[in-house]
């Protein structure tokens, strides 16, 4: 169902906290000097990434029953989300959106959707072989990518051999 005024104003909110707290986590890697992928190719709107929204969970959230059941809560009421699967070694969540229509496969609240949403797939950039969604149009590229297809092609490193190495190495922009 549609966001009324209400959520749309705590989801907003809660947008702008999820967004400073990213930034600041993204900040904080890259002073580290952590690099990771930049984000390839444009996204093709097939949906695939609102068929079973995803949600790794702290270690406070997922072994403290009140916390836990806090945070299903809120996703639930406030984002729309259904708990629908867990994966426990990896402490993810797996829900259904309520705001999703399968026939349509558009989303019945994309002005209010959650900051989540609005970032996918940039959350995978920083595992160290990111798989983007089946079909999806975004892809990872390496950051050090024109200097390892400079050293490639003064390899003289060609044909189907060059092909492997850009898509295993995440080459291609
Ligand atoms: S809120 Fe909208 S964009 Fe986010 S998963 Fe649901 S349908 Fe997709
Ligand atoms: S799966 Fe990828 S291409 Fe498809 S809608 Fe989501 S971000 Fe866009």
């Amino acid at each position: 169902m549609r966001d009324g005024l209400l959520l749309r104003a705590v989801k907003r909110v809660t947008r702008w906290r999820f967004q400073a707290d990213l930034t600041m986590h993204r900040a904080l890697r890259r002073a580290r000097g952590d690099r990771p992928y930049l984000l390839g190719g444009e996204c093709r709107r097939c949906a695939r990434c609102c068929e079973a929204p995803a949600i790794q969970a702290g270690r406070a959230v997922w072994y403290l029953p009140t916390l836990r059941r806090a945070f299903l809560w809120w996703h639930r009421r406030v984002n729309g989300f259904e708990l629908m699967n867990r994966d426990p070694q990896a402490r993810v969540f797996v829900f259904r959106c309520t705001h999703f229509d399968h026939a349509t496969r558009t989303c019945d609240s994309y002005d209010s959707r959650p900051g989540m949403c609005r970032d996918y797939p940039r959350n995978l950039l920083a595992q160290p072989n990111p798989e983007m969604l089946p079909g999806c149009g975004y892809r990872p590229v390496a950051p050090n990518s024109a200097a390892f297809l400079r050293a490639l092609q003064s390899a003289s490193v060609s044909g189907d051999t060059l092909a492997r190495l850009k898509r295993d190495l995440h080459l291609e922009k």
